[in-house]
């Protein structure tokens, strides 16, 4: 079985930046793996522990020290990975995005049986990008997983977490999964680990490789634009009413409502 995990290097800040270009300031910011795309990480190496003909291939779309990301995921134990980098993919919306991390993962890992991203990266936040790698593969999706139960005869079944509860879904492999927060947490690296992923070599890939044209990737492959970006307003709280009992509550809910 073959694995791709998509990973998002984000800073490691809440205190999020923003150039003039409306895209947030990375430069000097420590990064980390995005949370959500630690437990992508961990659940196919669950599926690595149990089949042992599993391979995984951690891959990333980012500027070329992104790299770092994809040695990380290798010394907690993923087999390869690689970067996907130009600067011609610079200003991709989550169009483009999708559509040049779907375009690699064809080219470049063979017969890909599943697909794991995170429900969300942390700074972007759109949970669009997994959607968008689907429909580019062509591949089923299913979000929201909390866990995936079993993989048999082709067929994998999941745990999702909806509104009111958890539904379990079977879907036909190839397919996607986008990652929620699981009820287990993603290993460390060990030694070894760290060693292995000194030693590994990283490909970075561009466009020339992947099969797309200038036009479809980046700011020009990108149907949408940053107008504006700004951080929402604090509104003031409501009034508060501390009323004596339930008659009294709804006499000064209704004199309140009208005015
Ligand atoms: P989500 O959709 O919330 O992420 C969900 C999951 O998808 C992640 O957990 C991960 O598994 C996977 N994923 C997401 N992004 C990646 C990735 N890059 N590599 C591997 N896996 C991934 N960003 C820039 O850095 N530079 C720009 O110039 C730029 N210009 C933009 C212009 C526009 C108009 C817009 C809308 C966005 C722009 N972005 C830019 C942001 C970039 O499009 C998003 O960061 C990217 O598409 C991922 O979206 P997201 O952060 O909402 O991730």
């Amino acid at each position: 079985m073959n694995i791709a995990v998509c990973v998002k290097q984000v800073p490691d800040t809440a205190d999020i930046k923003w150039t003039e270009n409306n895209t947030i300031q990375r430069e000097g910011l420590e990064s980390i793996i995005n949370p959500f795309d630690m437990y992508a990480l961990e659940t196919a190496l669950k599926l690595k522990d149990e089949f042992k003909s599993v391979n995984i291939t951690a891959l990333t779309m980012g500027p070329p020290q992104a790299e770092e990301i994809i040695r990380k995921s290798i010394a907690i134990g993923i087999n390869d990975g690689f970067v996907i980098t130009d600067k011609k993919f610079a200003g991709a919306d989550t169009a483009a995005t999708g559509r040049t991390i779907a375009a690699a993962i064809k080219e470049k890992i063979k017969n890909v049986d599943l697909v794991l991203c995170g429900q969300f990266a942390t700074d972007g936040d759109t949970a669009q990008t997994g959607p968008a790698i689907s429909v580019n593969l062509n591949y089923p999706i299913i979000t929201y997983v909390k866990e995936i139960l079993s993989v048999k005869n082709n067929i994998i079944t999941v745990k999702k977490e909806v509104e009111d509860g958890m539904e379990i879904l079977k879907v036909k492999l190839p397919a996607v999964l986008c990652m929620l927060k699981c009820d287990y947490e993603p290993r460390r690296p060990l030694i070894d680990g760290f060693k292995t992923a000194q030693k590994a070599d990283i490909p970075k890939y561009g466009l020339e490789d992947i099969g797309l044209d200038a036009e479809q990737v980046g700011f020009k492959g990108s149907p949408t634009y940053v107008s504006k970006a700004f951080r929402p307003e604090q509104k003031q709280c409501g009034d508060i009413f501390e009323p004596t009992n339930t008659d009294d509550a709804i006499n000064k809910i209704l004199e309140a409502l009208n005015g």
